[in-house]
């Protein structure tokens, strides 16, 4: 058994309300000076800068596990996680027929950069990342199960882009082993207020936009062994 420090939910700059020093090098030094065994880089809607980020925690010795928030067209923040790298750019090329293709308006929302491995910009994504896409939530549920990842509905606590909030309960048939909390939303609080997912596994991450936020040693998940699948299954339950 080992007690793996976790962060599962950093966006990079590619999510264009993140600070642009959120590069690939510096979230995985980052996250290696904080003592994290495993990070996840989940961008809004996006995977583009996964390979970068997935080779520098190779060199870094800290564990990539490929993710991704993505935005259902109920307005549903919904984290994926997935085995590999292969299997979440099958998620992306699915994804890619079912963007808005809204302009991102840089001015206002930031630009959204994908970077290389040596955090040299590489190119920009044009059509806005911070909005629905046309999946809605239980397509997209079906899908990234298909492709082998696991849905984990994001900040569940939340009074916006959160399941609970935009459908007043976590329908059943969808079959979430996993929720996230908001960081310093304790599982006790929550649970006061909905009893009813007692039964769940919960997880809590930095949903950091800036390097100051990523996790320190705060949040562990106890794994047979440090190992994608080990994860996964975790969260998967
Ligand atoms: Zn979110
Ligand atoms: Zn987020």
């Amino acid at each position: 058994m080992v007690k793996a420090a976790v962060d599962l939910h950093i966006h990079s700059c590619l999510s264009p309300c993140a600070s642009d020093d959120m590069t690939p090098n510096n979230i995985v030094m980052m996250s290696k000076i904080k003592g994290l065994d495993i990070i996840s880089v989940c961008d809004h809607n996006h995977t583009g800068n996964l390979e970068a980020v997935s080779k520098a925690a190779d060199e870094a010795g800290i564990l990539l596990l490929p993710g991704l928030e993505l935005e259902t067209s109920e307005e549903i923040h919904l984290l994926c996680y997935f085995p590999s790298l292969e299997s979440i750019f099958n998620m992306q090329s699915v994804l890619n027929n079912y963007y808005l293709n809204i302009e991102n308006r840089e001015d206002i929302f930031g630009p959204q950069w994908i970077m290389d491995a040596s955090d040299r910009p590489v190119r920009k994504v044009e059509h806005l990342l911070t909005t629905a896409t046309k999946l809605d939530l239980y397509s997209c549920v079906s899908l990234v199960r298909e492709i082998g990842g696991v849905p984990v509905p994001a900040h569940v606590d939340r009074s916006s882009y959160s399941i609970i909030s935009n459908l007043g309960s976590i329908p059943g048939d969808l079959r979430f082993n996993t929720l996230e909390l908001s960081r310093g939303v304790s599982k006790e609080d929550f649970l006061k207020k909905y009893p009813e997912y007692a039964d769940r596994f919960f997880i809590s991450s930095s949903d950091a936009h800036d390097l100051g936020m990523i996790l320190e040693r705060e949040w562990f998940i106890e794994l047979e062994k440090l190992s994608i699948m080990d994860i996964l299954e975790k969260l998967r339950g």
